[in-house]
């Protein structure tokens, strides 16, 4: 018996949350084969490309406010009802278990480029988190605010405006509705990653990018979960 498995032997055994058999993780190895991870996305957007471009259509004609934009997952099977039960069913084993995945992929982007002054995850109406207990991208920020240098200013920017539920808009109402929802305080840092759990359109994020420019932040990336 090797060491790792000597010590993966003592780590209590749990239910995986999507198949059922044990595991060491709440999502077990054979189910995390299943969340498609696609490396070729457009820099710019993230959007997964089917062509050996580095940019989509939508990114060279208008670009987005933040400069590059990374994504783990792509928002389809098994990944979209982990996140599903992560954010609606309060799983939070499985917040845990992204939020290892998410400070893997971070690892990855601060060795291959320059690092970050600070994370800012996206803020959230506060009726929503209470409505929830918690704000589920504290949760994936948890790992690497634990094992990185990195600041997560909660503080700086702040949501005044409750949207509602973004995912029943099409883009050019969701572009309306989302459009004046953060204010900012004026920040002195270079380069900041926008972090959060799902990009669908980008509009949030896009429209999050635009307020910490304003704010003063020189450039900012994007990092999420999951791309649809
Ligand atoms: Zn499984
Ligand atoms: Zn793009």
């Amino acid at each position: 018996m090797g060491i790792y498995t000597r010590l993966t032997s003592f780590l209590p055994k749990q239910s995986c949350v999507l198949c059922g058999e044990q595991s060491t993780f709440c999502v077990c190895s054979e189910c995390e084969s299943s969340l498609n991870i696609i490396n070729h996305r457009c820099l710019s957007c993230a959007t997964q490309l089917s062509n050996d471009l580095h940019f989509c259509g939508e990114c060279l004609t208008h670009a987005p406010n933040f400069s590059r934009a990374y994504a783990l997952y792509q928002y389809e099977g098994s990944c979209a009802i982990l996140i599903k039960k992560f954010k609606f069913d309060h799983q939070l084993c499985i917040g845990d278990f992204f939020a290892h995945k998410l400070q893997e992929k971070y690892q990855k982007i601060v060795a291959e480029f320059e690092g970050y002054d600070a994370i800012i995850p996206l803020p959230l109406a506060r009726g929503r988190i209470q409505e929830r207990g918690y704000n589920q991208t504290h949760e994936l920020l948890r790992i690497i605010a634990k094992r990185s240098n990195i600041l997560v200013d909660q503080k700086s920017v702040t949501r005044i405006k409750a949207t509602r539920a973004l995912s029943t808009l099409n883009l050019e109402e969701r572009k309306c509705e989302i459009q004046n929802a953060f204010r900012a305080q004026a920040m002195s840092y270079k380069k900041v990653l926008l972090v959060d759990d799902v990009m669908t359109t980008g509009s949030s994020l896009n429209e999050l990018a635009r307020v910490v420019l304003k704010a003063g932040v020189r450039s900012c990336d994007v990092l999420t979960l999951a791309r649809a």
